[in-house]
């Protein structure tokens, strides 16, 4: 008997998209290699629920999402970690190359709060009065107060455990090893025992499997790669001298407290592939080079050590930092999205809720239209 919409990955995507057409009374089935949240919807620490700096295409997302975040906790009776700690963009220069510096800071305040995400322009003395740890040299920050933080794996279990309970079936340990088509259509998804009938769509939501899959059952290549990035965490402090989701523009730094009295530290380092490990790793330098960036901008992280590092969760890379959605040519019943650039968690909930209705109505959101495929063709 074929299942109405077939969900390949149970990350925070395939586990959000799960409960909402559960939610919409729809049947649904998802696939899951290993166990829900095991890429990079799990993890170390917490992640970003941040707008501030985002490429403009995904700001209405985020301003749904805003609306959605606060409440989800009560919807799906679980704890999510989310806590609304407004995030600020640091900056330490005037100006840095051309498209850095504090001078830039008004015109993004401008785009953001016209795009539906409050804004505002902080002057040094005012970051130093929320921030009092921050080092001197920082002169000033874009601060979006709706930003925050949530537990990922949190969320991403209470996702999926909800959208169980609505009546989908979730099946872990049960990798997708390939695509059955028919007239353009995929009509079976198939694993290494069984094969699943698709009555109507299937949604291929497996991060950095989907170009693969994608690749090998249908012939196209997704300008798509993998990447591993790196989080670390301090010690526990008596005093954590971080008080808010923390960006910086010109360095690739990002900083949190977490549960435990820590602080986290990210922002765009990686780690690397390890053959022998067969897993992502993070290296000692890298680790170093982060921390560093954090010393710089908090002088009292000096005195703290890093304590854990890791780097084992695979995400997906889009050439133009923002993720593909779409359906393909190839196989017009297929949804696919990746790409997601090491930002996808904080969107997750307004995109969830639009997959869902562009799977069960058949016509994609006038909001995902900006991360169709022919962005990237001459075709547009
Ligand atoms: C370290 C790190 C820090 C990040 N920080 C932030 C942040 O602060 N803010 C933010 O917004 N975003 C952040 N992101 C990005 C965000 O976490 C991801 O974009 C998001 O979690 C992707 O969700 P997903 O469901 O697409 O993928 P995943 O969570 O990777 O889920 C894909 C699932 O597919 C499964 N799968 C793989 N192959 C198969 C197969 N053959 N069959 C079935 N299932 C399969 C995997 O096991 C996995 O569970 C970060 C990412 C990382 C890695």
């Amino acid at each position: 008997m074929a299942t109405d919409h077939i969900i390949v990955g149970g990350g925070v995507y395939g586990a959000g998209t799960a409960w909402e057409l559960a939610s919409r009374g729809e049947d649904v089935l998802l696939l899951e290699a290993d166990e829900i949240a095991s890429g990079a919807s799990g993890g170390l620490g917490k992640r970003g629920v941040r707008a501030n700096g985002r490429d403009p295409r995904e700001l209405p997302l985020m301003a749904l999402a805003y609306d959605m975040w606060p409440t989800l906790a009560d919807e799906l009776g679980v704890e999510t970690g989310y806590e609304r700690t407004g995030h600020l963009r640091l900056y330490e220069r005037t100006t840095a190359g051309l498209r850095g510096g504090f001078e830039t800071a008004p015109a993004r305040a401008q785009v953001q709060s016209e795009l539906g995400v409050e804004t505002r322009v902080l002057s040094k003395e005012r970051v130093a009065e929320l921030e009092p740890h921050v080092s001197d040299d920082v002169v000033g920050a874009l601060y979006c107060p709706n930003d925050g933080v949530a537990d990922q794996t949190a969320t991403t279990r209470g996702l999926a455990r909800t959208a169980v309970e609505l009546g989908a079936t979730i099946r872990e340990q049960t990798p997708v090893r390939g695509l059955e088509l028919d007239g353009g259509e995929v009509t079976a998804v198939v694993t290494d025992d069984d094969r699943f009938e698709v009555g109507e769509t299937v949604l291929l939501l497996s991060n950095t499997h989907v170009p693969e899959l994608v690749e090998s059952e249908l012939d196209r290549s997704l300008p798509v790669w993998t990447t591993w990035p790196q989080v670390s965490a301090t010690e526990p402090m008596d005093d954590v001298p971080v008080n808010h989701l923390i960006g910086h523009d010109h360095r690739r730094l990002a900083l949190k407290a977490i549960p435990g009295d820590r602080v986290m530290i990210s922002g765009g380092w990686r780690g690397e592939w390890d053959e022998t490990a067969q897993q992502g790793i993070a290296l000692d330098d890298r680790i170093e080079g982060n921390a560093a960036d954090a010393r710089a901008v908090f002088p009292t992280l000096r005195d703290v050590d890093v304590e854990t590092a890791d780097a084992s969760r695979p995400e997906s890379v889009s050439v133009d930092h923002v993720p593909i959605l779409d359906t393909l040519p190839e196989a017009t019943n297929a949804i696919v999205g990746t790409g997601w650039t090491g930002h996808g968690f904080a969107i997750s909930l307004a995109v969830n809720r639009l997959l869902a209705r562009w799977a069960s109505e058949g016509n994609r959101p006038e909001l995902l239209a900006p991360f169709s495929l022919d962005r990237f063709s001459n075709a547009a």
